[in-house]
């Protein structure tokens, strides 16, 4: 199983493999250590996860192991060639641009496995059993950045005199 996460001390992103075989989560720029806490993992082969390994929080979710950014990157070259080819008066190519533009998309989207990620600190782990765990929840999501904003209010507010 891989972990893929920012560093809660220096933000630098940290990749990490094999992580059934770890004790301590380290990050390769600052070296600070996340302990892999003991009921990280659910059963023998250790492939299905309990809880998310660099932050407490119990809540994952299932989504594709996509890169967003290449997702992007396709509908826009398709939209470009498509207005290209509007421009040039192409009407056949502009449709048949779009179509294979989605079609790649749709092909990508099958093609890619499923990988878990956490609401709270946004750590994705690939090769992870996702059974048990549900796709995106919007509600759990705001739920976990309601809390991160009253952590953050309690800590820049002033103590309160008497
Ligand atoms: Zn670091
Ligand atoms: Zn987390």
């Amino acid at each position: 199983m891989q972990i893929g996460y920012e560093c809660p001390t220096c933000s630098a992103p940290v990749h990490l493999v094999d992580i059934e075989t770890l004790t301590v989560l380290a990050c390769p720029q600052c070296g600070t250590a996340l302990e892999v806490p003991e009921n990280g993992f659910v059963g023998d082969s250790s492939r299905h996860l309990a809880r998310c390994l660099a932050c407490p929080s119990h809540d994952l979710f299932v989504r594709k192991d996509f890169p967003q950014r290449l997702g992007v990157g396709i509908v826009v070259v398709g939209l470009l060639g498509s207005c290209v080819a509007w421009g040039m008066r192409e009407l056949v190519a502009t449709f048949a641009i779009l179509f294979v533009t989605a079609l790649i998309d749709l092909i990508l989207y099958l093609l890619v496995p499923d990988c878990l990620a956490c609401y709270r600190c946004g750590a994705r782990y690939r090769g992870a059993g996702a059974d048990g765990f549900a796709p995106f929840d919007l509600e759990t999501h705001e739920r976990h950045r309601q809390q991160v904003a009253r952590v953050q209010e309690l800590a820049t507010r002033p103590p309160a005199g008497d």
